[in-house]
């Protein structure tokens, strides 16, 4: 099928296959049971970039903790990254509580419906400002991200990697996009899109005997795939460093164990003010005691991280200074925005709640 094959009759069919799909076969996830801006809001920030598994429970914990836009803007911006803890790309949970105080304060608590007036919004761009609007007030508007420009490539055949690719395919695949949207139910056909490239037309190996849209394909599974992005390594070392303030100091009857905690520079442009454990110096890493070594991806690198036990007299000598430290109860650094990093260490030392794990690059949105 090309673009000039696309006449009325055709298009009309091609939503309904893909809207009945979705019908019967899109994931049962939480946001799609609301038509709240501000949840859709939440759950598509937290989507771009991070993975629907990992983000199912904490948007439901998010949810509870702030259950309006009110009470995120009222929220101080630790305990807001606390919560966000796990997620990864803190800027998004920060811009997102940005916007949240920028509606509160300026437009009287009221989240605009439109999608241009959402674009306005700090930490909204195109691609979640059409999600919102089409989603929560059905807004004839197309939402194009990763996997429907993935899925628009291979029903036309065009080249995604090839030396069309940029601005020219992109408005190609945006005009595609608006001339396929269902005008009656927008967001219920951008989603069902979305979802197709989701769970179907995966991008190593699509499931083509299974998708709703194989007659209107000109690939079927046989497009040019791009190879996966190669990961880097690195070793790291980090001091695990505990105390027990029981019973000498304050209330015998509470055992209090604190951990050493330093906090990023906030001029960092990675989790800046972000709470992790101390860095132990590479000579010190033979001489402690080894606890535990843990993998951690962030972006396109893992990290191999040993993790040394160092006692509070040794503190000073054994590691680097990287920025503010403090003794934060255990209690407390439940709460506080610690890396992801550090809440897995924590939690696999039994000093902390175990986190949910990974994150995956889903959906950039550029802002
Ligand atoms: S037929 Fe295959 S390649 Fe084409 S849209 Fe469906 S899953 Fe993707």
């Amino acid at each position: 099928m090309t673009t000039e094959d696309l006449e009325f009759g055709k298009i009309a069919a091609l939503r309904q296959r893909l809207l009945d799909w979705y019908g019967v076969c899109r994931r049962d996830l939480p946001w799609r049971w609301s038509r709240d801006p501000y949840a859709i809001w939440v759950s598509e920030i937290m989507l771009q970039q991070t993975r629907v598994a990992v983000v199912v429970e904490r948007y439901k914990a998010f949810l509870q903790r702030f259950p309006t836009l009110l009470a995120l803007a009222l929220a101080p911006e630790q305990e807001v990254l606390a919560m966000w803890s796990g997620l990864g790309y803190y800027r998004r949970a920060r811009m997102l509580h940005k916007a949240a105080r920028f509606v509160a304060d300026r437009l009287k608590g009221n989240l605009p419906a439109t999608a241009e007036e959402l674009r306005v919004l700090p930490g909204i761009g195109a691609y979640t400002a059409a999600a919102i609007a089409s989603i929560a007030h059905g807004e004839r508007i197309a939402v194009v991200d990763g996997n429907v420009e993935r899925v628009l490539c291979r029903m036309e055949g065009w080249d995604a990697e090839g030396r069309e690719g940029g601005a020219a395919l992109k408005r190609k695949i945006d005009a595609l996009a608006a001339q396929l949207l269902d005008p009656l139910r927008p967001g219920d056909f951008n989603q069902a899109l979305m979802e197709l490239g989701a769970t179907v037309c995966l991008p190593h190996k699509p499931l083509c005997l299974t998708c709703p849209l194989t007659a209107d394909c000109a690939t079927r599974g046989e497009h040019k795939t791009a190879p996966r992005p190669r990961m880097l390594s690195r070793e790291i070392a980090r001091a695990l460093c505990v105390r027990n303030l029981s019973p000498a100091h304050g209330d015998p009857k509470q055992d209090v164990a604190e951990v050493l905690l330093e906090r990023r520079p906030v001029e960092l442009t990675v989790m800046p003010g972000m709470w992790e454990l101390p860095a132990l110096r590479e000579a010190a890493v033979a001489e402690r005691e080894l606890v535990m070594t843990v993998r951690h991806a962030i972006m396109q690198v893992n990290y191999y991280v040993r993790v040394c036990s160092v006692s509070e007299e040794d503190v000073e000598t054994l590691t680097m200074v990287g920025g503010e430290r403090r003794w934060v109860s255990l209690g407390e650094a439940a709460q506080t925005a610690l890396t992801g990093l550090t809440r897995k260490v924590l939690a696999r030392a039994h000093l902390l709640p175990a986190p949910l794990d990974g994150a995956l690059a889903r959906r950039p949105d550029k802002t």
